[in-house]
């Protein structure tokens, strides 16, 4: 049992080493980082790619995907015109911030403005791993659950933003939008909430000038 614990301090220890790395590596390039949680199926994919099409024109984005398998999402955000690398984790439940470094020699970073990392869709332990990002973004969509805030406190704890999306599916589904907005609250006072669906692009207008803000300052 001893032993369980110091791997786990010695793994993460190491990793926040590797995110200061990244993060230095980062803020030489005045690049915005951002590491994008939610469970799967959440809609993250589908929030970037309008995220894209709304910022393209203006700034230079960068994108990394991480998934298990497959390089669909990345097949997706690259037709949207912006450079993506795909991490496949072959199981691994969450990004670290060694396959961060690795992916960011692929990318031309002096010219890059905004980064923004899809995490593997978990709402644990990518909680736990420091990418080097300046920003975490943390998405719950409203078929999950209002209970997930409570379940999964960690992530919504440590988020420097939080997003509802589908709320175009409110009307059919039981999601009290004031408990939400509560329980995220009880565990992060100051934190922003977006309602947002990604689908029908409502609500992205006050989501996209928070990141365009930050992206400006970065
Ligand atoms: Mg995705
Ligand atoms: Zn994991």
């Amino acid at each position: 049992m001893t032993e369980r614990i110091y791997i786990e301090r010695h793994v993460l220890q190491g990793n926040k080493d590797m995110a200061k790395e990244n993060s230095d590596r980062l803020r030489q390039h005045d690049i915005l980082t951002l590491n994008f949680l939610s469970s799967p199926g959440a809609g993250k994919t589908t929030l970037l790619e309008r995220v894209i099409d709304e910022m393209k024109s203006k700034y230079e984005i960068a994108v990394i995907e991480g998934d298990v398998a497959t390089t669909l999402d990345s097949e997706r955000i690259a037709a949207h015109g912006v450079h993506a690398v795909q991490i496949n984790t072959h199981g691994a439940c969450h990004l670290d911030a060694k396959m961060i470094a690795q992916a960011l020699d692929r990318f031309d970073l002096a010219a890059v403005d905004l980064l923004i990392i899809e995490n593997v869709g978990n709402l644990v332990c990518p909680a736990e791993f420091d990418l080097g990002e300046d920003l975490r973004v943390v998405m719950l969509s409203t078929t999950e659950g209002v209970d997930k805030v409570a379940k999964y406190p960690v992530v919504f704890q440590r988020a420097d933003a939080v997003i509802l999306n589908k709320t175009d599916l409110l009307p059919y589904i039981q999601f009290d939008v004031e408990q939400f907005k509560a329980d995220v609250h009880r565990l992060n006072p100051d934190v922003p909430i977006f309602y947002v669906s990604a689908l029908n692009g409502e609500g992205m207008h006050d989501w996209i000038e928070w990141l365009t803000a930050k992206v400006v300052k970065a």
